[in-house]
């Protein structure tokens, strides 16, 4: 056949076998054997042996690996095959941790996977995107990202922004019509749409024509680097600080190999020992316990409903200082009813209204007719504004389908929260009649007449000033007032230029109460430094009176419209910004503009957002935050975060844990850092002093296999910390690596590895080298163990409960299990210990926990 722009609708539908209600369910199963998944070929994910084998790509692993297969060769057999076990383990430990964490950041790529609305079996239906096959009837509306390759088949107002396939960053109407033309350029084809494309405004169908790699975008799109893994900028920073840190370790440890030679230690054995220290001293594991508490915290927080699409947003939480949240559906319970309406210059009770009074029911009959909105099997869908209204006329037995069938619709503008209005034209006698439902502001001077019980007038001075009051008083109560009106026009093919001349019927106002969690989170928002503003679409008295309600701004002063913001210069806004906690009657750039102004005001912000053109504000924010339910595919797109709930507390709750994640990788860093200290500490104390090695390599590693991963990552798992939320929010320019934080690791390393000391010389005291090795390494090994509970947080354990983590509890019972076997068997060249000696190491292993444990008690901020 010719190509599918160039055949009618009919033609299509005919070529694809699809019938007019969609395909059927036993067709959709069968077309997606044939044809696959819709979805562009990634790169393949890593095998487990991959991975596995990546953990020895560390240059000196692969060095102490060589060096213990030569030391087995020349005879030193044991050592050196329990070197490569300990090596072989802490890579296997190294793979599982990799893959536990891949696989949580995989379930939520796919709890964010983008969904597609399509019409099967005579049902809209929303299925993942990859689901869509050629044939469905894919159902678009504003904010839909286009999943593949379609024929328009019918268009309302539908406008595509097709710029990730033409450059173009215009929208492009698209029609139904055929083209006759041939060999018409992508840009062109009017008729179709395209895989990668997005809804700007109205709605229409098309019928899907390509999958997948079939797609325009398919053809020109190499393999998808999401395989590839991303790094978060904390986890960059910690990289080139372990590179750095690597080099100083790898200069102190030549140094104790030059020494170690003059000495006149054998060659292999200083080489071993020296290798294996960096090794062990090397903190290889910072960058990967960053993947893995980010990982378990993110599962954590999509528990809570917040699904974090972009790890670094995680990071970046723990510093945010605005929410700027949307107010319907965020704040509110985006439950609404109609609460009474103002017609023919009078207020009415939503219960008191008469069918018998023409005006009232030319009121709800228009409300219910400029309306998309509908109940089905007692099921309500669509926008509950809309829904309100639908419900209004089921108060007086009005169905919307019986009103909607004698006055059907034959033209329409859909909805925009640019434009704030909605019209739809309707055939009503001889005439075509235009209803128009939004805001008053908006309507308010285009309004040439006004209907009451006296039939038509013209809309006067007092009028205009009336029904302006009415608004007003509506709008102090909180309420949301939409207002309606109509005119005869003589096409029903409207354009937005026709939204005027209008014939006012009436206002109608909707409550929509606050959540009841919201007053408790704007507090704990405030209490953790961070300011709550609201920035909406409504009117700015409503959006007030709400504000109030639940604690975000205390005098009306405080609110300020968008047709305000739009004369005040950037450099005004940036200056005057913090005065506002409310921004009402907000079109989508007015809300890119107040983020910049707050962050050039030196402020993180998170940003909501649920519409098409929300999409620049959400990239704009530190962090997007898109609306789940509510929200469109291309504001989720373009978030970093995406609420399943559309809660406000969501958002706050995912900064708390934002901030506890960041914490806590904190204190991980924090115990692998000074527990390697302790270790470097006392065998330069050794070498300078010229004492024997304090430990074997094998030691180094087995303690580095012990006490390395495991514990760090229980303390990254400590739950969160209320105090946390009391504190102001981190400076996002501050590092982690602080001077604080490096005093606070010297000091703490410096404790680990004076207790060790201590021992290797009671050690030596008994004249057996073998038992100050011996006592050394169990002492080091076990304060490090012991260390893990310090490190849980900045207070003392006393504060935060001892049994609160228990984690931290089983990873210190594995390690002192084994640690203890190892003691008893004699593995790893290992002394025998009298029962003295043993009881020496645990007290002094001990000693570290109680020192710092008291300074805690004493020094720690307590909140
Ligand atoms: P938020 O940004 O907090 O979600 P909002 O939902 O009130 O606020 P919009 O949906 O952009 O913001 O609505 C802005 C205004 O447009 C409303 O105050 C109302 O007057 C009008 N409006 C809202 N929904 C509709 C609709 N379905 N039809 C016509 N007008 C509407």
């Amino acid at each position: 056949m010719t190509e599918y722009y160039q055949a009618s609708v009919k033609e299509v539908m005919k070529e694809l076998d699809v019938p007019q209600h969609g395909l059927t369910d036993f067709e959709v199963r069968y077309r997606q054997k044939r044809f696959g998944y819709n979805e562009l070929k990634e790169g393949k994910p890593k095998s487990a042996l991959q991975v596995f084998l990546e953990q020895f790509q560390d240059f000196l692993v692969i060095i102490l690996i060589f060096a213990a297969i030569i030391s087995m060769f020349l005879g030193d057999f044991e050592s050196s095959s329990v070197i490569i076990v300990v090596i072989v383990l802490n890579a296997i430990l190294g793979t599982i941790q990799h893959i536990k964490a891949e696989k949580s950041l995989n379930s939520l790529k796919a709890m964010a996977a983008p969904i597609s609305k399509v019409l099967r079996d005579g049902q809209v239906i929303e299925i993942p995107s990859r689901e869509v096959i050629v044939g469905d009837i894919l159902i678009l509306e504003a904010g839909d990202y286009i999943s593949a390759d379609g024929r328009v088949i019918e268009s309302y107002s539908l406008q595509v922004n097709e710029s990730s396939l033409t450059g173009e960053s215009l929208a492009i109407d698209k029609t139904a019509q055929k083209i006759n033309e041939p060999d018409v350029s992508l840009g062109d084809k009017k008729n179709m749409v395209f895989s990668g494309s997005f809804v700007t405004n109205g709605r229409g169908q098309a019928i899907v024509t390509a999958i997948g790699m079939d797609t325009e975008i398919g053809k020109i799109a190499s393999l998808l680097d999401s395989a590839k893994e991303k790094k978060t900028p904390l986890q960059v920073s910690l990289d080139q600080f372990g590179k750095r840190l690597a080099l100083g370790i790898i200069i102190i440890c030549l140094i104790i190999f030059g020494l170690d030679i003059l000495r006149g230690r054998e060659l292999i054995d200083s080489f071993m020992f020296a290798v294996s220290l960096a090794v062990a001293a090397i903190p290889e594991a910072l960058s990967s316990i960053v993947t893995i508490v980010l990982a378990l915290g993110t599962q954590n927080m999509a528990k809570q409903n917040a699904i974090i699409r972009k790890l670094p947003a995680v990071e970046s939480l723990g510093s945010v200082s605005i929410i700027c949240s949307d107010k319907t559906g965020t704040l509110t319970q985006n439950k609404m009813t109609v609460q009474k309406v103002y017609t023919g210059h009078q207020f009415v009770e939503h219960d008191q209204l008469q069918m018998t009074n023409m005006l009232h029911k030319k009121l709800v009959d228009m409300a219910v007719l400029c309306n998309d909105s509908v109940t089905q099997e007692d099921k309500q869908i669509g926008d509950p504004t809309e829904l309100a209204l639908v419900n209004l006329g089921h108060e007086y037995q009005l169905n919307e389908h019986i009103v909607r069938g004698l006055h059907q619709r034959v033209g329409e503008i859909p909805f925009d929260s640019t434009r704030k209005l909605m019209s739809t034209v309707h055939r009503m006698g001889n005439h075509y009649v235009m209803i128009t439902k939004g805001a008053l502001d908006v309507l308010l001077p285009r309004i040439k007449r006004i209907e009451t019980a006296n039939g038509v007038s013209v809309f006067t001075k007092q009028h205009f000033e009336k029904v302006r009051q009415a608004n007003t008083d509506l709008s102090n109560e909180g309420l949301r007032v939409l207002a309606i009106a109509y005119r005869v026009v003589s096409l029903p093919q409207i354009r937005v230029e026709d939204e005027k001349d209008y014939t006012f019927v009436g206002l109608i106002a909707i409550m929509d109460p606050p959540r009841e969690e919201s007053a408790p989170a704007v507090a704990d928002c405030i209490q953790a430094g961070i300011k709550p503003i609201m920035i909406t679409g409504d009117h700015k008295i409503t959006a007030a009176a709400i504000a109030k309600k639940i604690g975000i701004l205390k005098d009306p002063s405080e609110a300020i419209e968008g047709i305000e913001i739009e004369k005040l210069s950037d450099k005004e806004l940036r200056d005057k910004v913090e005065q506002f906690s409310v921004y009402a009657r907000v079109s989508p750039e007015h809300k890119i503009r107040i983020v910049k102004a707050w962050q050039d005001k030196g402020h993180v912000v998170a940003m909501t957002g649920d519409g098409v053109n929300d999409a620049l504000a959400l990239k704009q924010a530190d962090i997007g935050v898109a609306m789940g339910v509510t929200g469109t595919e291309v504001a989720k797109d373009a978030s970093s975060m995406i609420l399943t709930d559309d809660n406000f507390l969501t958002i706050v709750k995912a900064i708390s844990n934002g901030r506890s994640i960041y914490a806590n990788i904190k204190n991980a860093i924090k115990f692998l850092l000074s527990g390697n200290a302790g270790a470097i500490f006392v065998v330069l104390y050794a070498t300078l002093l010229a004492l024997p090695v304090p430990f074997l390599p094998v030691h180094l590693l087995f303690i580095n296999l012990l006490t390395d991963s495991l514990p760090a990552i229980a303390i990254g798992l400590e739950p969160h910390n209320k105090k946390l939320m009391k504190e102001k929010p981190r400076n996002i320019n501050e590092p982690l690596l602080n001077r604080k934080f490096a005093t606070q690791v010297g000091l703490e390393g410096l404790v680990i590895g004076a207790v060790t000391i201590i021992a290797f010389q009671l050690g030596l005291s008994t004249g057996d080298t073998a038992v100050g090795t011996t006592m050394a390494f169990a002492t080091l090994c076990l304060s490090r163990l012991f260390h893990g509970f310090n490190c849980r947080s900045d207070q003392s354990l006393f504060k935060i409960g001892l049994f609160s983590n228990l984690t931290v509890w089983i990873a210190f019972l594995v390690g002192f299990v084994l640690l203890n076997l190892v003691l008893i068997f004699g593995w790893f060249e290992v002394a025998t210990l009298e029962s003295t000696q043993i009881l020496t190491i645990y007290g002094l292993a001990f000693v570290p926990l109680i020192i710092i444990q008291t300074y805690k008690l004493l020094f720690a901020k307590e909140n």
